[in-house]
């Protein structure tokens, strides 16, 4: 199979057709080969527009809403990024390609190792990634000019907003454990803070001390 063709498909269909403009994270999207973060079974499936397992019971997200995600932050090269849910690793590449340094933190140890390998092999050399909870964020390297988060929150962890560097963005899932409001929340130079809702998704739950509980059903 010819990844490059099946990747520059899906940017065509999936992401271009769908309105993300940021030239900047469409070549991003055009670079990274997907199909490195993806089960070798379901390798030829890495390119179709879903989120597929990557065992553990999560999931690689979707390409549309990797791309949808990275352009509500708005980057311009040169930030710090906090990412909350390394997964895979695929997000975590797309960003590494259009900011100055990457921090993510992953809860499985599994899928920190596996994504770090990963990265590393791509030579991407500016993320850190930490085994935790990131629903308390990463306090030694705050403050962070945008947060992502990967995973559904029942409500806004306070901690995002107390890391938000001024000017920066916070783009999250809010809802319940199935289905959530993509949300942007801009940080203003009076301090003030922006809310918006931007699209409905469907995340896995953001599991931790300011999120869901890790037993719960379901
Ligand atoms: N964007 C990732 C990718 O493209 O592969 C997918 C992320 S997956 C949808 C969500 C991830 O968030 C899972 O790997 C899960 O273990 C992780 N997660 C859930 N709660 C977390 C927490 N409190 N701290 C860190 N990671 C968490």
């Amino acid at each position: 199979m010819d990844y490059s063709i099946a990747r520059r498909r899906m940017v065509e269909q999936q992401i271009i057709a769908r309105e993300v403009e940021d030239p900047r994270v469409i070549d991003a999207m055009l670079q990274v080969p997907r199909h490195l973060f993806v089960e070798s079974g379901l390798q030829s499936h890495a390119y179709s527009d879903a989120s597929l397992p990557i065992g553990e019971k999560q999931t690689i997200s979707q390409p549309y809403m990797v791309a949808a995600m990275t352009a509500a932050l708005e980057l311009r090269g040169g930030e710090r990024i906090l990412e909350i849910g390394t997964g895979s690793g695929y997000q975590t590449a797309i960003l590494s390609l259009l900011v100055k340094r990457v921090y993510s933190i992953e809860r499985i140890p599994l899928l920190a190792g596996r994504a770090r390998k990963v990265l590393d092999q791509l030579c991407l050399s500016n993320v850190n990634i930490k085994v935790a909870d990131g629903t308390i964020g990463w306090q030694d390297q705050a403050p962070f000019d945008g947060i992502l988060v990967a995973a559904g929150a029942p409500d806004i962890p306070n901690e995002y907003l107390a890391q938000l560097e001024t000017g920066g963005r916070l783009v999250l899932p809010v809802g319940d454990r199935h289905q959530q409001i993509l949300m942007r929340v801009t940080r203003l130079e009076d301090g003030s803070l922006k809310r918006e809702q931007l699209m409905g998704c469907r995340f896995v739950p953001l599991i931790g001390e300011q999120a869901w509980k890790a037993d719960f059903p379901g």
